[in-house]
């Protein structure tokens, strides 16, 4: 059922709208108490006058029908006294009264309509075995009562009993009572119900007022209550249109104060990613703009000597080609990075065997080991297999060992540990080199960070690889973590899942 309900709400649009469900909740809530009020006071105020009327109506037949037995009545309707007793009560209550003698003849009709015709209905048959009767007719306006004529005589039964006096009275006095006749009367409750429909009147002329009264209270309310609400989208349309970078503050409601703080973290958060894209930008332009620059220098130089001798010329273009190269090996660095940035699911997962891996990556990299007289040390706990994106994996981790010979020192060494347990497997690249300030640990896996620019630049570095690392383990769901001692040298730890988590 509440279901169905919420389904049809949801189908009317104008229901949707918050300013709508608090107009209508308070319209509500104030006219439906109003009408069930209303409908109760009006309903219990027929029965209450039909009850009042009932009984003062009875009290009137009750000393009614003693003078009726007072002036032998219903022997002889002559009497004057009676008679105008019987005219005032059936003027007073707008109705009609009939003596029923023993007989079940009437006596008397207040009307002079039924007067020596006969009644037998149930009402007077059970009046005369002495129960009284009230019936009311709500759809044709009258109440019938009828009351017994009671003739009560008393007889002395004689049982005086001397010095006793007051107690034998009492005791030996008998009553006798014999029901004469019945009395009849039907009372109109015609000004009851007039009472009701002007009261009906006036409830729905007072009801139509606080409706009236209500709808403007409720509008109010609700355009009051709604405005925080709407100050927030203002707000935020402002953000959006670029005419403040901050959000304003809206502290009406702890609701709205809620979205916008997280409005503005939201905004923060994309402020600060359009902040690293921007440097991001810029770092990319520099980097590529320096060796264009160079090029550009040299070759200026070697134009502007007219005779130039064939060595320079051979020295020049050397550098020109060194230049080349290394604009070459930043546009790689800078494609190998956008291939790690995109989603996981660009990871060619398969079992590899890490230890050959490891193997074949210090084959690659053992010339240039040689080349600056740095030996390259592996050391294997286990043979470890794993699922892995072969290539990403060999990039990131010949990656770390490069750097290891490069910020090395003469005569040094690159320690490489491969180990694993049952969940994961670690790879240690230590090295005896230069050591990476305290400072700078945090930093050195942002694109373009170097802790020593013109010396990382001289040995061929691009600022990228730890960035494109630290990308490919995050693809494989792994950790990186760097320790390092100025002069003494650095310590990577990686650590990788043995399967692969999706
Ligand atoms: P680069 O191309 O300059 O080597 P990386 O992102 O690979 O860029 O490294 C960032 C910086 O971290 C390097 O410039 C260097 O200063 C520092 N660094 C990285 N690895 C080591 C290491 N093994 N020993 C000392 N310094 C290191």
């Amino acid at each position: 059922m509440i279901p169905k309900i919420k389904n049809y709400v949801n189908q009317i649009r104008i229901l949707k709208s918050l300013k709508a469900r608090i107009f209508l909740i308070i319209l509500l809530a104030g006219i439906i108490p109003s009408a069930v009020m209303r409908y109760g006071v009006l309903e219990n105020y027929v029965d209450r006058a039909v009850e009042v009327r009932e009984r003062d109506v009875q009290n009137q037949i009750q000393i009614l029908a003693n003078h009726l037995i007072t002036y032998n009545y219903l022997q002889d309707t002559s009497s004057e006294v009676v008679n105008a007793e019987l005219e005032q009560i059936s003027n007073l209550y707008d109705g009609r009264i009939l003596i029923i003698n023993q007989n079940f003849s009437v006596v008397k009709d207040t009307y002079g309509i039924s007067e020596g015709k006969t009644i037998i209905s149930e009402e007077v048959i059970k009046c005369f075995k002495g129960e009284n009767s009230s019936n009311h007719d709500a759809n044709n306006h009258y109440i019938e009562m009828t009351t017994p004529i009671v003739d009560a005589t008393t007889t002395d039964a004689g049982n005086l009993k001397a010095g006793n006096t007051t107690d034998a009275e009492t005791t030996d006095i008998e009553i006798i009572k014999e029901i004469k006749g019945v009395l009849l009367i039907s009372v109109s409750t015609d000004g009851i119900v007039t009472n009701q429909e002007i009261l009906s009147r006036k409830a729905a002329i007072l009801e139509i007022t606080i409706a009236i009264v209500l709808i403007g209270i409720a509008m109010a309310l609700a355009t009051v209550l709604i405005r925080p609400f709407n100050r927030v989208a203002d707000a935020i349309h402002d953000v959006k249109e670029g005419f403040t970078d901050e959000i304003a503050a809206v502290p009406d409601y702890l609701e709205t104060e809620h979205i916008i703080d997280a409005y503005s973290q939201v905004v923060s958060r994309m402020k600060i990613l359009d902040d690293s894209r921007q440097e991001f930008v810029s770092n990319v332009s520099h980097e590529l703009k320096t060796p264009i620059t160079s090029m550009k220098v040299l070759a200026d130089s070697l134009l502007m000597q007219k005779d130039a001798p064939l060595e320079l010329y051979q020295e020049f273009m050397e550098d020109i080609a060194n230049e080349i190269e290394r604009e070459n090996k930043i546009i790689n660095d800078l494609l190998s990075l956008v291939k790690m940035d995109k989603t996981a699911a660009d990871l060619n997962i398969s079992n590899v065997n890490i230890n050959e891996l490891m193997e074949l990556i210090l084959k690659r990299l053992t010339p240039i080991a040689n080349k600056q007289d740095v030996e390259l040390i592996f050391e294997s706990m286990r043979q470890v297999d794993a699922e892995v994106d072969e290539v990403k994996l060999t990039l990131a981790l010949s990656n770390l060992v490069e750097n290891a010979i490069k910020y090395n020192k003469e005569n040094g060494w690159v320690r490489i540990m491969l180990d694993a347990d049952h969940q994961f497997f670690t790879v240690e690249i230590a090295d005896s080199g230069i050591g990476i300030p305290e400072e700078s640990l945090d930093q050195i896996y942002e694109r373009f960070y170097r802790v020593d620019k013109s010396h990382s630049r001289d040995i061929g570095g691009t600022g990228l690889g730890l960035a494109i690392t630290r990308n490919a383990i995050l693809m494989h769901r792994g950790s990186i973590k760097a320790t390092s001692k100025e002069e003494e040298g650095t310590t990577f730890t990686v650590k990788i899942p043995l399967s692969y988590i999706a």
